[in-house]
């Protein structure tokens, strides 16, 4: 296996470290050794990627669409290449069992090669004119340069669904990736320079989140700003950007509700759902959470997805056969730990896990709550962790009724046979994506995004383009 690289900063088409040489160190989460380290921005770093972005997006605004696709496809191609030795990075880094990071990588070409198609068809339109000689058109226009704020769980697919979009769009970005996994996203933006995207097209920075975004935000060169994290952050964020006016793509936390109704195929809904819960070790932000199981398929629901949830093999993610890998961060293992420990003070059944697993790396087991009551924290909470709550249901009112409980809204998830039950639940769950009787989410075609406080936007389907671009309306008459 290559070693782990250190990772720099990417301004204006150089890698290069911090101004003032500050380093951030690496930890691998299975291990807890540092394995890297990754440099740190100072103010001089950032307002030299500004100029870089503002000038990037001069050249870029002006390539013409072919190109721009031709070289973004590119930039698909060079990751797909890249594949394993990205992978590995990946998962070093933040823990994922390889096949997992390995399908992060590919899934982010073919995000890319959604993108740059998607940038050729960023139509207008011509509006009929009340007066003869009169032509107006809404014409779509780059929004400019775009900040964008990405977290440690997918160090890819979350940078890649704004720089695709950004950069199909004809928009400049500067990207504060994660601290704590700078190495596949940086990996990342190798593809896209080695590709012949212009310099100051894409920055990579890495620092202090809140300084940077505080710096950022409010800077006039900066026209966009997207963040995917936790719900708290983007409030604070989404409110930064209220103040300059500046447009907001807010991908944020969720609690997502599973109703699984007695007619459903029990089996089926207990492996796929399984493997739901695994994937990432449940740090996704549309892990399904909250289970809603109807009274008669209650117990053979429990105890199967108890088993399967069990047997999961847990281990380092380079290992062959591992399902589950430690958690990206010692945080997370201690905010389950407590949300845990409280359920069960307030009288949750834990059917199984519930505590950290050796002392060395942040290895936390899949855990199942049965049972939980509204007063316990974990009801309200976003576990970001291989925990599941699995309560009762008598009537489907009642189970949309909890699914909607919470100020969350962004996946949800049903079992069902019936089709006026899959007809109610598309429609009444508040949710920003409902997938039933399958896993459905999560591709580059079709919407990715919350409502209420999961937040706003969509980073995929034909409108996540829509997020970079302006409409401006030109109206001309013939002389
Ligand atoms: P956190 O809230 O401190 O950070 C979440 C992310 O936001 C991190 O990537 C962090 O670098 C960034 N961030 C934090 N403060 C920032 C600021 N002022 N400006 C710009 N970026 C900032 O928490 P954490 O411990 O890293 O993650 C835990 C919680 O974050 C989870 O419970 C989950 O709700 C949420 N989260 C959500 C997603 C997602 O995909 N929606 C991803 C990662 C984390």
């Amino acid at each position: 296996m290559a070693d782990y690289p250190d990772t720099r900063l990417f301004i204006d088409g150089h890698w290069r470290d911090g101004a003032g040489g500050r380093r951030i160190a690496v930890t691998d989460p299975a291990t807890s050794e540092v394995i890297g380290q990754v440099a740190h921005a100072e103010t001089s770093d950032l307002d030299a990627a500004l100029a870089a972005a503002e000038r990037g997006f001069a050249v870029w605004r002006d390539t013409g669409v072919f190109e721009r696709c031709r070289i973004l496809r590119r930039a698909a191609d060079l990751l797909r290449e890249r594949a394993g030795p990205v992978a590995e990075m990946m998962t070093r880094e933040q823990g994922k069992p390889l096949a997992e990071a390995r399908s992060e990588v590919l899934a982010g070409a073919d995000i890319i090669d959604w993108f740059a198609e998607e940038g050729r068809r960023a139509y207008g339109q011509i509006i009929p004119a009340r007066v003869p000689g009169v032509l107006q058109m809404a014409i779509r226009l780059p929004v400019g340069p775009v900040a964008a704020f990405t977290p440690w769980n997918f160090p890819i697919n979350q940078a890649v669904r704004k720089i695709a979009a950004a950069l199909a769009a004809g928009c400049s970005i500067i990207v504060k990736a994660p601290e704590e996994t700078p190495a596949s996203p940086a990996e990342l933006v190798r593809a896209f320079a080695d590709a012949g995207v212009p310099a100051g097209v894409v920055n990579l920075v890495f620092g202090v989140p809140a300084e940077i975004s505080e710096y950022l935000i409010p800077h006039p060169v900066i026209r966009k700003i997207s963040f995917t994290g936790s719900t708290p952050v983007g409030k604070h964020l989404a409110a930064l950007a209220g103040q300059h006016m500046k447009r907001v793509t807010m991908e944020l936390g969720g609690h997502a509700p599973v109703i699984v109704c007695a007619d459903a195929d029990l089996e089926k809904a207990i492996r796929l759902i399984a493997g739901s819960k695994l994937r990432n070790a449940g740090q996704v932000c549309v892990s399904p959470t909250r289970f809603l199981v109807e009274d008669a398929a209650f117990d053979p629901f429990l105890s199967g997805f108890t088993d399967a949830l069990s047997a999961a093999r847990i281990g380092n993610g380079l290992e062959e056969g591992v399902q589950i890998g430690p958690l990206a961060n010692d945080r997370r293992v201690t905010a389950l730990e407590s949300l845990v420990t409280d359920a069960v003070a307030k009288g949750a059944r834990l059917m199984c896990g519930g505590t950290r697993l050796g002392n060395v790396g942040n290895f936390f087991p899949p855990t199942v709550l049965a049972d939980v009551p509204l007063s316990a924290r974990i009801m309200h909470e976003e576990p970001f962790g291989p925990v599941a709550i699995v309560n009762r249901f008598t009537t489907l009112d009642q189970a949309i009724a909890e699914a909607n409980r919470l100020p969350f809204g962004l996946a949800s998830y049903a079992f069902t046979r019936s089709g006026d039950v899959m007809h109610r639940l598309g429609l009444e769950i508040e949710a920003g994506m409902t997938t039933i009787n399958h896993l459905g989410l999560g591709l580059p075609e079709v919407p990715f995004g919350g409502v209420r406080e999961s937040g706003y936007g969509t980073e995929g389907g034909s409108e996540a383009i829509d997020a970079y671009l302006i409409t401006k309306f030109v109206t001309q008459m013939t002389a």
